[in-house]
């Protein structure tokens, strides 16, 4: 396994999530894939953590979950102008003679569904959201880490509406983007980006669009920065730079109108008057994607997961073997309540044991030796506090919940 880490020489900032990567056993990166990640089973945590809680939150707001194929036919890219504008950075396929691409987008998948059956107005907002893979051809030298990867998931959604539903759809999308931030600490910054000079579509339509958007923000106070020119050439977009710990910014959310795709697969819905009517699209993403949003994570926190992410959230520590049945039964049932913990069995010192707890910066420690298990207690260890006292399992399974919070 070693061999296939890539040596840590030069420890700038960028790459500490590469280090912590690597010490907390979250990811590898590996020659036999260069630029898409392996995630080993602490990273799986991480990353089904977040998904989950994106999953729940999504469910909340409204939102259908889909899943899209990972290689669709070339027509599907010719048709979507994807060909065109960015077959450099696709891979392809053939099978049966027939040439297929691995999505570099989620959008196409998400309007054939969308296409697949006759929409009422009534049924609008359609509101898809898929946690997507897709792979887009990086330069081997710009790779780094969880950063920049060749294959990643969006936290990808895609809404389809009616034109007077743009402002409250893009209003209650703003209000998710604020909540899902705000759960990992994370201050953010906003931009507007309006019509460039190369567009298509009518100039109203882009203005009312311009003017949605702008009034959204205003009306939730928003304090933006206008880009102006610096839209899609489908339609205006706003951004979202959250700011960590460290005092950078990293783009990560986006919500773009687009009236383009809508055109192009001649998505209609039927109006109120029987007439086929044109939805317009909205894409947007929160993480961005899973893997950098991890990668930021990681170095936000600096490998110190709150309770919830944390793969390992608490470790026993046995003094010696006639301490493990206790230590065991400790295990079992906080497992049994959806805890993550750990038993070290090893024959090592304590001292030993809990050093290594705290380079693996688990959250918790119960050191259990003859005292513990004569008072059915266990000694406490906080991550950076050291020693908290003595506690109950009954105790500690309060604390725990109530610090695991719930979503
Ligand atoms: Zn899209």
């Amino acid at each position: 396994m070693k061999n296939h880490f890539k040596e840590e020489t030069n420890m700038s900032v960028e790459m500490n999530h590469r280090k912590l990567g690597q010490q907390l056993e979250l990811f590898a990166s590996m020659e036999e894939a260069p630029g898409m990640p392996f995630f080993l089973p602490n990273g799986m945590v991480l990353r089904n953590e977040l998904e989950s809680y994106w999953k729940r939150k999504h469910q909340l707001a409204g939102y259908q979950e889909i899943k899209t194929p990972f290689m669709m036919k070339q027509e599907l890219w010719e048709q979507s102008g994807h060909w065109d504008h960015y077959h450099e950075n696709m891979y392809f396929s053939n099978v049966d003679e027939q040439n297929y691409a691995i999505k570099p987008m989620n959008c196409p998948g998400a309007i054939l569904i969308f296409n697949s059956k006759r929409r009422s107005y009534r049924e609008l907002p359609v509101r898809y959201a898929e946690l997507g893979l897709v792979h887009r051809h990086e330069l081997s030298g710009s790779l780094n880490g969880l950063l920049r990867v060749r294959s990643f998931t969006q936290d990808d959604a895609h809404l389809f509406v009616r034109e007077d539903q743009i402002e409250s759809e893009i209003d209650k999308i703003l209000d998710l983007i604020h909540e899902v931030y705000s759960k990992f600490g994370f201050s953010y910054k906003v931009e507007l980006s309006t019509r460039p000079v190369k567009f298509i579509g009518s100039p109203e339509k882009w203005e009312q669009a311009e003017k949605a958007l702008e009034s959204v923000l205003q009306k939730k106070d928003f304090n933006y920065q206008v880009n102006e020119g610096d839209g899609a050439f489908y339609g205006p977009k706003i951004d979202f730079h959250i700011l960590d710990s460290l005092g950078r910014s990293w783009q990560c959310g986006t919500v773009q109108l687009d009236f383009q795709m809508p055109e192009k697969f001649d998505c209609q819905y039927i109006g109120e008057d029987n007439k086929p009517l044109r939805p317009i699209m909205i894409h947007r993403a929160i993480y961005g994607s899973l893997e950098r949003f991890m990668a930021i994570l990681i170095e936000h926190v600096a490998g110190e997961f709150p309770l919830w992410l944390a793969p390992i959230q608490a470790k026993i520590l046995p003094i010696s073997d006639a301490h493990l049945e206790y230590a065991y039964e400790v295990q079992g049932q906080l497992q049994a309540l959806g805890f993550r913990v750990e038993v070290d069995n090893r024959v090592e010192k304590i001292g030993l044991k809990i050093r290594e707890v705290e380079l693996q910066k688990v959250p918790y420690a119960f050191v259990v030796g003859d005292k513990e298990v004569e008072k059915g207690m266990l000694a406490v260890r906080k991550r950076k506090e050291g020693n908290i006292g003595e506690m109950s399992l009954e105790q500690i399974i309060n604390k725990f919940e109530k610090e695991r919070g719930s979503y």
